[in-house]
């Protein structure tokens, strides 16, 4: 999501209210991390995942509330149940794929061929281990193949075609495309290649990229990515998602972030890496994920949402878009929201 694509209302962020957003900030601090151990107790283990940052349209509100408020219980029941963070995030982004409801896996976007091609990618804080895919077809769930690919290569991204040969080694089924193809994204695609399209008013109804993020009872963190892209992207357009400190980064040392947004945007700020190191220099997960949105619209125009931890649980949902599907879990409460400065809580065993 670009600025072109701003709703009314939307202010632009001029260079002075970018400054005195940085004079705002806390005076660097290392006292963060010597506190880490007493906190643990209390604060572990934690999920977050987000269903994309954008404009969801009203009708479609309610499935991407109840979709990452399902996905994220998936996560925690992994993490209480003795479960590592990278198994959780992986669990969770793997339900949000399967649900078509989201860019992901099933229900991607299509590139301006038609076709869905996809980018996932993971990374875990304890050994700063990373997998990615990009541009795969036929797999339902690219997620599942990053992990692949941290777990069982010496690489850290395998693309196109190597990808898919790669899957086939470790035999992941290839699934036909038109089971990740929904009536929703092929009618998007559509009315974007008539000659009166509005690519902007079509882009902004169609985010919903996916990404997790957690803290293990060790304290060990993690993210996982996964998205169809942009809609009528080029044929081989790579976005952020797969990219390392681009579309997430975990660091045990720091914490972890998922991103969601315009991926080219996301890609010049280096965002991920990019709040992690406010973080590094002292600030609050909050503070660190404003910062490096506004960053990012501030120097490449463009609007987006993270997630983001820290070992010791703190947590944020955070985005400059007008909405953002989010949910969390921490000391058995669900979290959830979609417009700025919403957190719905309930007990996580009730259900919606
Ligand atoms: N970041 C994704 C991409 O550009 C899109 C999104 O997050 O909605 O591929």
């Amino acid at each position: 999501m670009t600025l072109e694509q701003t709703e009314p209302g939307m202010q632009e962020i001029k260079p002075a209210s970018f400054m005195s957003l940085i004079a705002t900030l806390k005076p660097v601090s290392t006292s963060r991390l010597s506190t880490f151990p007493s906190q643990l107790i209390d604060m572990l283990p934690v999920v977050v995942v987000h269903g994309g940052a954008g404009h969801i349209p009203k009708e479609r509100s309610e499935l991407s509330t109840s979709g990452v408020t399902s996905a994220v219980r998936a996560g925690y029941a992994v993490l209480r149940g003795g479960g590592s963070s990278m198994d959780a995030v992986v669990e969770a982004v793997t339900y949000l794929e399967n649900n078509p409801a989201f860019n992901a896996g099933c229900g991607s976007v299509l590139n301006v061929k038609g076709d869905v091609e996809m980018d996932a990618f993971v990374m875990e804080g304890k050994t700063l281990g990373s997998g990615a895919v990009s541009a795969v077809r036929n797999i339902a769930n690219p997620i599942q193949l990053a992990r692949l690919v941290m777990d069982k290569t010496s690489h850290l991204c395998l693309t196109a075609e190597g990808a898919k040969q790669f899957a086939r080694s470790m035999g992941v089924p290839e699934v036909p495309q038109e089971s990740l193809i929904t009536e929703y994204s092929r009618m998007r695609w559509r009315k974007n290649l008539a000659p009166d399209a509005n690519p902007v008013e079509c882009q902004m109804g169609k985010m919903g990229t996916v990404g997790a993020v957690a803290v293990d009872s060790q304290g060990n963190v993690a993210c996982a990515t996964s998205t169809g892209g942009i809609l009528n992207k080029m044929e081989g357009r790579v976005g952020d998602t797969p990219c390392i400190g681009c579309g997430g980064y975990a660091d045990n040392m720091v914490g972890a972030v998922s991103t969601t947004g315009h991926g080219e945007a996301i890609m010049k700020v280096v965002l991920a890496k990019h709040i992690l190191y406010q973080m590094e220099q002292g600030q609050s997960v909050e503070a660190a994920s404003d910062l490096g949105l506004a960053c990012m619209k501030f120097r490449a125009a463009g609007l987006g949402g993270v997630i983001t931890v820290d070992p010791q649980g703190h947590w944020a949902a955070r985005f400059s878009s007008r909405q953002m599907a989010w949910a969390a879990a921490q000391k058995d409460t669900l979290h959830y929201g979609l417009y700025e400065g919403e957190n719905f809580t309930q007990s996580i065993d009730v259900q919606h």
